[in-house]
């Protein structure tokens, strides 16, 4: 099928040429058509499948009718991330560039002001992160009584950050005569009864992921198994570093997302990787967005080479050319890993992804090749000794019987993403709504804030918190209490 077959007009049919591209992708065949009746739709589809355009483009079209009244914005679309809402912001002005279509960008981190300005005028297009557009409604900046067509997007990751409170709210301030579009990634219970309440008689398409990242993506592992002791700190941040730095050498590196759980650790990687020599910036929910857009901007533009980067921030991003994915930290939740690698390998071209594996890490190794039906190579790369640490913890661990690795994330006594994230995405609107929770998720479930990273008391059975691994003799571990050992039994004996 070609875009010609799709209903859409001239002036899109330029811009979609004038972006390089030849045929719709499978959602955008099967969505379009639909869009342009009128019909709503539930997608089930993930970013890197040309999701965005599926709505962008007949949206573009059913808009270039009519003419937008202040303060009553003709469309909305929500994202869960400033990014995400950046990124369909620029899909409008490319495939738009033929109509005259007025939008706003209505994101945390950005004057109130100038966002109210644009509304005031009359926008086609309100593009929003929840949080704030809520902000601006309470404060009777807007209107959204005239709102023809919503867009819901990435509403598994809204559920994950505990937006959809925030999302009922602004449904239930629209007209029900209205077309909705609902995408999510993935459709577990909760979506499924949210699509049911907000879309009448959808057509539903689901589309696979894009490439999976076991066909395109070259995949390793580097077991990082010193350990510092002492001084208090770093466990085995510093031979991370070191085995990072000996990868970046020893990789042809055009760009790459170096990610961390944490918002602290991206901070600390960026600078010593500044400190050797590495050109690279940071990038996490807590900067100002100027900021981040800045950063953003010049590594889509090729001026920097290395981000380290927390998972909301880099949720998403879509940048062609990079090469590579690291992750500094391994992600405790694998769906997590399959987002973060996704980055890479897009539109045909190749990537490679490598993590870094404590001996501590073993479960969430376990987990990820779990979801992906097999293992990862093990990479020597530098100062960490090459070895099966991690995964002869990952065969001692215990058996996780849960198919979904979110469960397994809830069954070893960690926070759920839902109930973390709803209390952090609580009543605070000081504009930055959509990242509230960044990286918080990690040190809820993985570790205790605060605690070292990489330790994790009670979580192996027979080793002693900080004990070398493989290491025996005074320091042996508890026998015979599975995964329960109560603190004080851990305590070395006097
Ligand atoms: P998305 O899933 O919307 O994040 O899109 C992923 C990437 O695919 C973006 O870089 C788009 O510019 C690109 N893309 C969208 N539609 C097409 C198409 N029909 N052909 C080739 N690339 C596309």
């Amino acid at each position: 099928m070609s875009f010609d077959d799709l209903g859409l007009s001239e002036e899109v049919l330029r811009a979609v040429s004038d972006a390089g591209y030849t045929d719709p992708t499978p959602i955008q065949a099967k969505a379009i058509p639909h869009v342009l009746m009128g019909r709503d739709i539930l997608g089930c589809a993930q970013t890197g499948t040309g999701k965005t355009a599926s709505f962008t483009l007949p949206m573009i079209d059913i808009l270039a009718a009519g003419r937008a009244r202040a303060r009553m914005p003709r469309t909305l679309i929500l994202e869960p991330t400033r990014e995400l809402a950046a990124q369909v912001a620029e899909n409008f002005d490319t495939y738009g560039k033929y109509h005259k279509l007025s939008k706003a960008l209505i994101i945390g981190g950005q004057s109130m002001d100038d966002q109210y300005k644009l509304i005031d005028r009359g926008v086609d297009v309100l593009i929003a992160t929840p949080g704030r557009l809520i902000d601006l409604f309470d404060r009777g900046m807007l209107l959204l009584s005239d709102v023809k067509i919503l867009v819901i997007d990435e509403a598994d990751r809204m559920l994950d950050m505990g937006f959809i409170p925030d999302v009922e709210r602004i449904v239930g301030l629209l007209p029900k005569m209205r077309q909705t579009l609902f995408f999510s990634a993935t459709m577990p219970p909760e979506i499924r009864r949210l699509a049911d309440a907000f879309l009448m008689n959808p057509r539903e398409i689901t589309v696979a992921p894009p490439a999976t990242p076991l066909e395109k993506i070259f995949q390793g592992i580097v077991t990082v198994t010193r350990k510092e002791r002492g001084r208090g700190g770093g466990g085995y941040q510093k031979f991370k570093r070191e085995a990072l730095r000996a990868l970046l050498e020893k990789e042809d590196v055009r760009s790459a997302l170096i990610f961390c759980n944490r918002k602290r650790d991206v901070d600390i990687l960026y600078r010593s990787l500044k400190k050797h020599g590495f050109d690279a910036a940071a990038l996490h929910g807590d900067m100002a967005q100027s900021a981040r857009t800045e950063t953003l901007g010049k590594f889509k533009a090729g001026e920097i080479k290395l981000v380290v980067c927390s998972d909301v921030a880099a949720r998403g991003i879509d940048i062609i050319e990079l090469s590579h994915v690291f992750n500094f930290d391994i992600p405790t939740h694998a769906e997590d890993y399959v987002h973060r690698i996704g980055r890479t390998g897009r539109a045909g071209r190749e990537g490679r992804a490598f993590t870094l594996v404590t001996p501590e890490d073993g479960k969430y190794l376990h987990a990820i090749e779990r979801l992906q039906g097999r293992r990862i190579e093990e990479i020597h790369a530098g100062p960490g000794k090459p070895g099966p640490a991690a995964r002869a913890k990952q065969d001692h661990a215990e058996p996780e019987k849960s198919a979904s690795p979110r469960q397994s994330a809830k069954k070893s006594g960690q926070k759920s993403d839902k109930k973390s994230d709803k209390k952090s995405a609580g009543p605070k609107r000081d504009g930055k709504p959509d990242d509230k929770h960044d990286g918080r998720r990690n040190e809820q479930r993985g570790q205790k804030p605060g605690q070292k990273p990489g330790k994790q008391p009670g979580k192996q059975p027979g080793k002693q918190p900080g004990q070398q691994p493989g290491r025996a003799g005074k320091d042996e571990g508890v026998v015979g209490m599975g995964d329960h050992v109560p603190a004080f039994m851990r305590r070395p004996a006097r």
